[in-house]
């Protein structure tokens, strides 16, 4: 399987929802200050990152062109 890295800018985050309406399985809400979580995402400087496989890859696009403030992005590894 190939694999995929998930990044998020999260500061820029406005918690408007299209990222976890893609996937429920690697975002959700932050009941604390609403913006959205990477689950299982690892804090580095000022993003978050995951590497996970490309059977995510198709729902995650979707949270990439969804997301309005354009803090998401996706490389292939
Ligand atoms: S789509 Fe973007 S702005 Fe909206 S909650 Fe997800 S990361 Fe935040």
């Amino acid at each position: 399987m190939q694999m995929i890295q998930i990044i998020q800018y999260r500061n820029k985050c406005i918690g408007c929802y299209a990222c976890a309406e893609a996937s429920y399985s690697r975002w959700r809400m932050s009941r604390k200050d609403g913006k959205s979580v990477l689950i299982g995402g690892k804090k580095v400087k000022d993003t978050y990152l995951i590497t996970v496989g490309d059977d995510e890859l198709e729902e995650n696009k979707k949270a990439v062109v969804n997301c309005p403030v354009n803090c998401i992005q996706i490389k292939k590894l």
